[in-house]
C-alpha cells in the first residue's frame, strides 16, 4: 500500500488517507439529481471522483464507493408533472441516461446506487432520532427543521458564522428564508429535514409520524451514508458548491443523530467548477453542454474526459474548444506511445489493464514514471502528472515493466486509449464522388490532363481528394 494524500476542506490540509477499518476506504459521494441529462459541469466533479477512486484503488486499497441518486425534490417533481409522467418512470429515464454517460466517460460504477424514494423509512428514523434527542422540531403545518442552535459544532466544514448565516441568504430551496417556511421555522437558520405535502407535490408523497409530506434534500445523503457506510465513513465529495449547506446540514444531522458516537467522513474532498466565459456552468444559467453535445463536434468521450481532468481538481477551469483540441493532440501521444511500448513487449492493452485493475502488479515498481505517481497521489496533481509522463516518455523506454508501469498510471487517469482516434475515420464516398473519381481516373488514363484537373477541382469542392496509386486511387475525405 502506498500513501495516498488529499486536501481535507474539514482540516484546510493535505492529509494522508488513513481507512477507519483495514484498508477498506468507505467513499460518498453526490450523486446527480435525475431531471435531465447531466452537464459537463457535473461531469467534471463526477470524473475526478471517479480519477480519486482509482488512485484509491492504484495504491492498494479497496474502495467501497457510493453514489446515491436524487430522485425527488422541487426538479424532479415539477418537471414529472409538466410532462405528465409518474416520477418513478421519468427519473428512472433519466437515471439511465446517467449511467449511460458514466460509462461512456468509462467510469467506474459504484458498488451502490442508492435513491432517495427508496430509503424513506431511514430518513424519517433519522427525523425521529433528531426530534427525540432535542436536535429538530415539527413546526404547525407538519414540516420538521433542524435547530442549528442546539449544535454547537455548526458550521466546522464551511466555517460559516450564525451572524453570516441569519444575513446571507443561501440559494438553496431548504435553507434561510427563501418562501413562506421561513414563518413556520423557530430561526431563519434552521434547516427543513421533512416538508410537509404541498399542491405543488401532486402526489408525490410519503406518510410520516408528522403527516403527509417528504424528506428535505440534505437528509437523504445522510440516511445513505449511515446506511452503507456507517463503519467506513472515510471520504465524502461533491462539488464546492456542496460544502455549504448541503454538506455542513449533512454532518449536523448525522453527528447529532447518533449522539456524536461517530464522526460523520474524516476527510471532505470538493471539486472545483467547470466555468464558462467566466460564470459556473449551470443549467439555470442555460450556459451547459452535454457529452452528446461534444460528441456531435467529433470528440471522443475520452476526449471530453481529458479535457475535463487535465487540470487541477481545486482550480476552476474554463471550458473552451482550444481544450478539446489540446486534449486530442496529448491523447494521440499516449495512444502512440502505448502501441510502440506493447507491441514491443508483446503485449495485450486489454489484458495488461485487466490485470491491473483486478489489482495484480501492485508493486510500487514504478521506474520512470515514479515522479508520474508520486504528483498524481498527492493531492491529485493530474495536470503535474501529464507533465511528469510526457518527459518520461520522450525518452522512450522500454520493457515490460515500463509498459505496466505507464498502464497503471492510465488506469488511473480513466482514460480508455482505445477511443483515441489517430487517423481520420475512413467514411466512405457518396455515389455522385465516386463517379466523378471515376471520370477523372479515366482522363487519366486517356492523358486528357486538361479534364482530369477540372474533375480533380470537383471532387474538391465536394470536400474529397483522389490519392492515386499504379493501378487505381483512394479517395479521402478532406
Ligand atoms: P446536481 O445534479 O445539481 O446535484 O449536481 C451534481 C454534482 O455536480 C454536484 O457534486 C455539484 O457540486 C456538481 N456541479 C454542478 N455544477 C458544476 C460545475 N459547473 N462544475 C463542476 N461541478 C459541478
Ligand atoms: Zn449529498
Amino acid at each position: 500500500m502506498s500513501e495516498v494524500t488529499f486536501q481535507n476542506t474539514l482540516s484546510r490540509k493535505a492529509e494522508p488517507i488513513v481507512p477507519t477499518k483495514g484498508n477498506v476506504v468507505g467513499m460518498y459521494c453526490c450523486g446527480p439529481t435525475v431531471y435531465a441529462q447531466a452537464h459537463i459541469g457535473n461531469f467534471r466533479t463526477f470524473l475526478n471522483q471517479d480519477i480519486m477512486r482509482r488512485v484509491l484503488q492504484t495504491a492498494g486499497f479497496k474502495v467501497l464507493h457510493v453514489r446515491n441518486l436524487t430522485d425527488v425534490d422541487d426538479k424532479t417533481i415539477a418537471r414529472s408533472i409538466e410532462e405528465g409522467k409518474p416520477l418513478k418512470a421519468f427519473t428512472e429515464h433519466w437515471t439511465e441516461v446517467f449511467q449511460k454517460d458514466c460509462e461512456r466517460f468509462n467510469m467506474l460504477p459504484p458498488m451502490v446506487e442508492p435513491k432517495a424514494t427508496e430509503h424513506i423509512e431511514e430518513q424519517i428514523a433519522m427525523i425521529e432520532q433528531l426530534i427525540e434527542r432535542g436536535y429538530a422540531y415539527a413546526s404547525d403545518d407538519g414540516s420538521v427543521y433542524f435547530r442549528v442552535s442546539s449544535f454547537d459544532e455548526y458550521g466546522k466544514l464551511s466555517r460559516i458564522k450564525e451572524r453570516q448565516l441569519l444575513t446571507d441568504t443561501p440559494a438553496d430551496e431548504e435553507q434561510g428564508p427563501v418562501d413562506s417556511d421561513e414563518y413556520t421555522r423557530d430561526s431563519a437558520a434552521d434547516f427543513v429535514m421533512w416538508k410537509s405535502r404541498k399542491p405543488t407535490d401532486g402526489d408525490v408523497f410519503w406518510d410520516s409520524p408528522w403527516g403527509q409530506g417528504r424528506p428535505g434534500w440534505h437528509l437523504e445523503c445522510s440516511a445513505m451514508a449511515m446506511k452503507y457506510l456507517g463503519n467506513n465513513l472515510d471520504i465524502h465529495s461533491g462539488g464546492v458548491d456542496l460544502t455549504f449547506p448541503h454538506h455542513e446540514n449533512e454532518i449536523a444531522q448525522s453527528e447529532c443523530s447518533c449522539g456524536h458516537q461517530k464522526q460523520f467522513f474524516k476527510y471532505w474532498i470538493h471539486a472545483a467548477h467547470l466555468m464558462v466565459d467566466g460564470a459556473k456552468m449551470s443549467k439555470s444559467l442555460n450556459n451547459f453542454y452535454t457529452v452528446d453535445d461534444i460528441e456531435a463536434k467529433g470528440y471522443a468521450p475520452v476526449v471530453l474526459r481529458y479535457a475535463l481532468t487535465s487540470g487541477h481538481y481545486r482550480q476552476t477551469i474554463n471550458f473552451t474548444d482550444d481544450s478539446l483540441v489540446a486534449a486530442q493532440s496529448a491523447l494521440v501521444k499516449l495512444r502512440k506511445f502505448s502501441d510502440d511500448i506493447l507491441a514491443a513487449a508483446g503485449l495485450k492493452r486489454s489484458a495488461v489493464l485487466k490485470a491491473i485493475a483486478k489489482g495484480k502488479h501492485a508493486k510500487d515498481d514504478w521506474g520512470v514514471f515514479a515522479d508520474a505517481w508520486t504528483k498524481l497521489s498527492h493531492d491529485m496533481n493530474v495536470p503535474a502528472a501529464l507533465g511528469a509522463i510526457f518527459t518520461a516518455i520522450k525518452a522512450k523506454p522500454t520493457g515490460p515493466d515500463a509498459a505496466v508501469a505507464f498502464h497503471r498510471i492510465i488506469f488511473a487517469l480513466g482514460y480508455d486509449l482505445e477511443q483515441v482516434v489517430i487517423e481520420k475515420p475512413k467514411v466512405d464516398a457518396p455515389e455522385e464522388v465516386k463517379a466523378i473519381a471515376e471520370k477523372r481516373w479515366q482522363a487519366k488514363q486517356e492523358k486528357d490532363w486538361t479534364a482530369a484537373d477540372a474533375l480533380r477541382d470537383q471532387l474538391a469542392a465536394a470536400g474529397w481528394k483522389a490519392l492515386d496509386r499504379k493501378d487505381g486511387y483512394d479517395l479521402e475525405q478532406l
